[in-house]
C-alpha cells in the first residue's frame, strides 16, 4: 500500500492524512481554496472540520502562514 502523506492542519495543529485537509493558497492578493491541491504557491493545509475552516478563515495572520 503507497503510503499517504501527512500533514498538519494550521488550526488545530493536528496531522492528518493530506486527503482530509482541505488546501489554501495565497493567490491575487486573497486566500482561495485549492480543490485540486495543484496551484502554485506556499499551501495552507486546515482539516475538513467546518470549526476548523471556519476559524481559520476567520483569523487574519496570513503574513506568517503564507509568509508574506
Ligand atoms: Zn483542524
Amino acid at each position: 500500500m503507497k503510503k499517504k502523506p501527512i500533514r498538519t492542519c494550521c488550526y488545530c495543529r493536528k496531522k492528518m492524512i493530506k486527503d482530509e485537509l482541505n488546501r489554501f493558497v495565497w493567490a491575487d492578493g486573497e486566500i482561495q481554496i485549492d480543490v485540486g491541491q495543484k496551484m502554485q504557491g506556499r499551501g495552507a493545509y486546515c482539516c475538513v472540520r467546518k470549526e476548523c475552516t471556519e476559524g481559520f478563515l476567520r483569523q487574519k495572520k496570513w503574513g506568517r502562514i503564507f509568509r508574506l
